[in-house]
């Protein structure tokens, strides 16, 4: 199973500015040495050494993300702005011709998971199929009052693909391909819900948006009991712990309770996630820096066994 991440921020796209770009080209330059402007391999090398957010950019976009089977078959967590690029992509695949279908799977309906759906090329194109999930009540009325005249010139039922739905119940098992998908619902207002989804002995949760407080982790027995083992759990961590203290029930959680979340469910792979619209490409470096930092300073037995990653946008991992 393999995943890529297409937008990873929360609430809001984010797209970086004209000013931004040169504040970093500007530090760029004031790192750079003679010897790192020799050659290309130089240039390469000093490159590789820069802070991620120098020589990268997390990303604006809102959450979308790509999972593959072992037998490439395609699963879509949310139609954040994220799907507007993947649907670029999968014209590349026979999505062009009218040949493609593949099941898409909605946390919930707040804007920043929906919105680019009607930027989804291969949505326009006849012939192509496309099995939509949720467990969010009437999620075919959902997104077809986001196609409203009032608010889109071109209404759901005029996007020339084929559409089914299936509507699911909170801790309903069900199958996709060969993979075997459970959902589990999720601190969140207005409800949001986690996917968790196995392919043989592998497993990855998707589990945002989702409110966890460290106070209240004593509580989390039945969560610590569905994220057990996975090998990889993508969870909301779109503060930093300081301004979660100051956002109570805003539904959001911060990388110290995921990585509490992580180690006691014994998780292999935690990925942060959510990416407030705030937090600049520096900040986001601070947080990733900080929560491996936490990771360090707490006390469990398993710990060297979970890695922390950040997402961004193109960010791909693997479970073997
Ligand atoms: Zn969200
Ligand atoms: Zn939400």
């Amino acid at each position: 199973m393999k995943v890529k991440f297409w937008g990873v921020r929360g609430s809001v796209p984010s797209p970086i500015k004209g000013n931004t770009i040169r504040r970093k080209i500007r530090k760029i330059l004031e790192l750079a040495r003679p010897s790192d402007l020799l050659d290309e391999t130089s240039i390469e090398t000093f490159i590789d050494s820069l802070p991620f957010s120098l020589s990268h950019t997390y990303g604006g976009n809102t959450t979308c993300l790509e999972i593959r089977t072992e037998k490439n078959e395609l699963i879509i967590i949310d139609a954040g702005t994220g799907i507007r690029e993947l649907g670029r992509f999968l014209l590349k695949e026979e999505y062009k011709d009218g040949k493609g279908e593949c099941h898409i799977l909605f946390t919930h309906t707040h804007w920043d998971h929906i919105q680019g759906l009607p930027f989804f090329e291969p949505f326009y194109i006849p012939g192509n199929v496309f099995h939509i999930h949720a467990v969010s009540s009437h999620i075919e009325k959902r997104l077809k009052y986001q196609h409203n005249f009032e608010h889109f010139p071109i209404q759901f039922e005029n996007m020339g693909s084929t559409k089914y739905f299936y509507q699911h119940q909170e801790g309903e098992i069900f199958k996709i391909y060969d993979l075997e998908i459970t959902t589990k619902s999720m601190k969140h207002p207005g409800g949001s819900f986690s996917y968790k989804i196995k392919e043989n002995d592998k497993t990855l949760i998707f589990g945002s948006d989702a409110e966890f407080r460290l106070e209240e982790i004593e509580d989390l027995d039945p969560y610590i009991e569905y994220f057990k083992n996975a090998d990889i759990l993508i969870f909301d961590t779109q503060y930093t712990f300081e301004e979660q203290l100051t956002k109570i029930d805003w539904g959001h959680s911060s990388a110290a309770v995921a990585t509490d979340l992580a180690l006691k469910s014994n998780v292999k792979n935690l990925v942060l996630f959510h990416h407030d619209p705030a937090y600049s490409d520096e900040i986001l470096d601070e947080v990733y820096i900080r929560a491996k930092r936490y990771k360090e300073m707490i006390d469990f037995d398993n710990k060297k066994d979970l890695k922390i990653h950040i997402a961004y946008e193109g960010l791909e991992l693997v479970i073997q």
